[in-house]
């Protein structure tokens, strides 16, 4: 249980979720309380025994689901927007995140369909659309196609842009998690609401993703650009999506740089082996891994080759659908 934290009219009350007692990393929203407003910023996962911890900690504080005035959202996994259809249910309030994050929250399915088509190609570059943990996550994905009504967030999502403020909030796009990662900036208090921007012990998994063109983003690179963004900021206390929130920011931020730096090393050193497939290449580096975390440990090395391809440093052949990697200097 984290503490209610307060300065001047303003307080943050955590609302800290452990999957089970000996869970590593927890789920974390918090409601931000000033004189005018009491603003979720998350909203948590959908689960029936979340929705009931949900209602107990509301309790707990006090407050009961009506007494939340807008819902903010840090980007659209459903780690952080379990409540919010629950929330607009009992009363109709503004649910507000990236512009990036509309086609994914609607659940849009001209999106949906391009998604498919995009792992079904990656994977297959990579060498892993025959594996059975591919195979579930291909179908997993059309069944998300599938249930796309039910699953969409059912409230009209307001957009928030680069640099627009919210009340004394200030929006500040942090891609690298995911394309629409946004972090909420208070300048008096100096708190950062930084959703699964950084995190206080590891680093939050660079997920492979595309923009609206269709193309593979530069993920590592924009997660790198936007740890060293955060150093610019004056920070007293991250709110972070995940794991404890801290004040020790510079630290945290310096450790997740040199987190990212340590990766590429791993990769570029089984390249000196010669010509690998991307499943040589992340059996190698990643071993039994690949299958028991599957989406990471590809987002990993899609994200850390493409980057490395970016740098120069490595050269991919994608002459076949199957594509091969090479380590430059060799
Ligand atoms: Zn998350």
């Amino acid at each position: 249980m984290e503490p209610i934290i307060q300065l001047g009219n303003k307080k943050v009350y955590p609302i800290i979720y452990k999957p089970t007692p000996n869970s590593r990393d927890s789920i974390n929203c918090f409601l931000l309380e000033d004189a005018y407003s009491l603003t979720l910023i998350d909203a948590g996962i959908e689960q029936p025994h979340y929705k009931h911890f949900f209602r107990e900690q509301l309790a707990a504080y006090g407050f009961q689901m009506h007494d939340i005035s807008q819902i903010l959202l840090t980007h659209h996994h459903n780690d952080h927007t379990g409540m919010v259809n629950d929330i607009v249910a009992c009363k109709n309030i503004p649910v507000y995140a990236s512009d990036k994050a509309i086609p994914r929250l609607r659940f849009d399915t001209n999106f949906l369909h391009y998604k498919i088509i995009f792992f079904e190609q990656l994977y297959e570059a990579y060498n892993v659309l025959h594996r059975a943990v591919a195979t579930k996550r291909i179908a997993k994905l059309n069944s998300t196609y599938q249930q796309h009504e039910q699953l969409k967030i059912q409230a009209d999502i307001l957009p928030l842009q680069q640099s627009q403020k919210l009340g004394d909030l200030c929006i500040h796009y942090f891609p690298g998690h995911s394309p629409d990662s946004i972090a909420f900036y208070d300048e008096a208090t100096k708190w950062l609401f930084a959703g699964d921007v950084i995190f206080a012990n590891s680093i939050p998994n660079a997920l492979v993703d595309f923009d609206e063109q269709g193309e593979l983003l530069p993920t590592v690179r924009q997660q790198q650009q936007s740890f060293h963004a955060l150093q610019s900021f004056e920070l007293s206390h991250v709110f972070a999506g995940h794991q404890p929130s801290f004040t020790n920011t510079k630290e945290v931020i310096e450790q997740s740089l040199k987190r990212m730096e340590l990766k590429w090393p791993r990769i570029e050193r089984v390249l000196q082996q010669g010509e690998l497939t991307g499943q040589q290449l992340a059996q190698a580096v990643y071993g039994a891994k690949l299958d028991q975390a599957f989406i990471f440990v590809m987002s990993d090395i899609i994200g850390y080759t493409h980057y490395g391809e970016m740098q120069n440093k490595i050269t991919i052949n994608k002459e076949n659908p199957v594509w091969l990697f090479n380590n430059k200097g060799r």
